[in-house]
């Protein structure tokens, strides 16, 4: 028989994405949309810390086991910002030509312009949260450095700056197939798939 899983997200992006990745597994996958359930307050300190804050909620209110992914861009000269706040710094609007004009103008003012000074990182946190409270969680991370202006079209977010290390184009002029086969988010789901088929 089936399991149920819901992905403990409201975007639907992130939705199809998982669901995707799920369709090798026996799960009848939900969406904390399908439930109604409201998001909570994103409160944790780290990734894996929201990413079960996420699940945690999700798998309470629907008595099923839970997903979550909690994801975004660290940046090494700024501290590892805008980090977990990087859906924040967006915004209410979700204005990413807005938060990523602030990195630009945070990284000049500093003075930070060469390659070496631009390192960053996209890191993504996946949570299973069970019934049983039982908690498994798995991080993926892709390194490389950022570059000004925006290039691309491709992708969401952050994708225009980022220049994953080997490659000369932004995630956001890179084909989506091929962004998705060395993304942070790919990294942490191999571990996940890895793991769902041991059990
Ligand atoms: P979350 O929904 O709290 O996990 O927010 C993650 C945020 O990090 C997103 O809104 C994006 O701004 C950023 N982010 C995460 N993964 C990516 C990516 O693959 N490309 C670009 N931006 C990303």
């Amino acid at each position: 028989m089936k399991k149920n899983i819901v992905v403990a997200s409201h975007n639907t992006g992130k939705i199809k994405e998982i669901k995707n990745l799920l369709k090798p597994f026996k799960f009848k996958v939900y969406s904390a949309l399908d439930f109604k359930i409201k998001e909570p307050q994103e409160t944790g300190k780290t990734f894996i810390a929201n990413s079960i804050i996420k699940a945690k909620a999700v798998s309470e209110k629907s008595n099923c086991i839970a997903l979550a992914d909690d994801s975004g861009l660290c940046i090494n000269s700024l501290n590892g910002n805008p980090g977990i706040y990087s859906a924040r710094w967006a915004g209410k609007n979700k204005d990413f030509k807005l938060a990523m004009k602030k990195i630009e103008r945070e990284l000049e003012e500093l003075s930070l312009t060469s390659k070496r000074n631009r390192r960053a990182h996209f890191c993504c946190a996946l949570t299973l949260f069970y019934p049983s409270r039982k908690i498994i969680s798995f991080q993926g991370k892709v390194y490389g450095h950022l570059e000004f202006p925006a290039r691309g079209l491709n992708g969401f977010g952050y994708d225009p700056i980022f220049i994953p290390d080997g490659y000369n184009k932004t995630f956001g002029e890179m084909k989506f197939a091929y962004k998705e086969r060395i993304s942070h988010r790919q990294i942490a789901f191999n571990k996940l798939k890895k793991y769902l088929l041991k059990i």
